[in-house]
């Protein structure tokens, strides 16, 4: 429509992007081209107060930076630094994480129903509880798995391109009265050959739905190997 209707003429179309081998982040410390250094950290899905903030730009001044970066994987970089050590130093007290966990990097989450209107589910919050039981159980395991929480099928938090995405919606409770839940979409990519694709369409057994706090409806997923089709179980709440 676009084309034919409005422009009356084809749109250019080009080669498409090299993808990068792996997830970028910038967390750590990047020698700049100038010779100085940049320093990425990771706070907890995104999360930070004013007060925090607040201290972080001191920090950075203090270390002889006036400019920061906010990245759109919830990340925080301080830029131009002669010395990274002792700021990294100062950004690990204030719970910027330079030394992150895997899942602390590859976990994000939209606003949710804290302060977006059109939320239906809360996300931060229990986002942070997933990373901090995930740091539990897995400890700094190497892992390269993104997950991605979001509070309403607008997918701020990019559901489509996770490993994990969960996409907030209300389910049906126990009583009848509705609950939080999320739909489980796994294989998420941007076209990346490296990870598989699970079309719900074409693999109706590519998503399901989870819902927080029922013994009933806890899932774990087994990711499917070429060929395969995924599993599901219902573990114990312990599982
Ligand atoms: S995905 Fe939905 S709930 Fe989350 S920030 Fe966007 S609009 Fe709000």
């Amino acid at each position: 429509m676009l084309e034919k209707e409005y422009l009356g003429r084809r749109l250019a179309d080009g080669p498409a992007p090299v993808l990068p081998a792996s997830p970028v982040d910038h967390i750590g410390v990047h020698k700049q081209r100038d010779g100085l250094y940049y320093v990425g950290a990771a706070p907890v899905v995104g999360r930070v107060s004013g007060t925090r903030l607040a201290a972080l730009a001191d920090t950075a001044e203090a270390h002889g930076s006036d400019r920061l970066r906010l990245t759109p994987y919830q990340k925080v970089l301080v830029l131009d630094v002669a010395d990274p050590e002792p700021l990294v130093r100062d950004l690990e007290t204030l719970d910027l994480r330079v030394d992150a966990s895997p899942w602390r990097r590859a976990t994000m989450a939209c606003t949710g129903l804290e302060y977006c209107k059109l939320a239906i589910v809360e996300t931060k919050a229990r986002a942070a509880e997933l990373v901090t039981e995930l740091e539990r159980r897995l400890g700094d395991q190497r892992a390269d798995i993104t997950i991605n929480l979001n509070g309403c099928p607008n997918a701020c938090a990019r559901t489509q391109v996770a490993d994990i995405g969960l996409k907030g919606q209300l389910l049906p409770g126990p009583d009848g009265t509705q609950v939080e839940g999320f739909q489980v979409h796994l294989g998420g990519a941007l076209s990346s050959p490296r990870r598989t694709r699970l079309p719900s369409a074409a693999n109706p057994e590519a998503s399901r739905s989870w819902r927080p706090n029922s013994p009933t409806s806890w899932r774990t997923w087994s990711a499917p190997t070429a060929g395969s089709a995924p599993t599901s179980r219902s573990p114990s709440r312990n599982g």
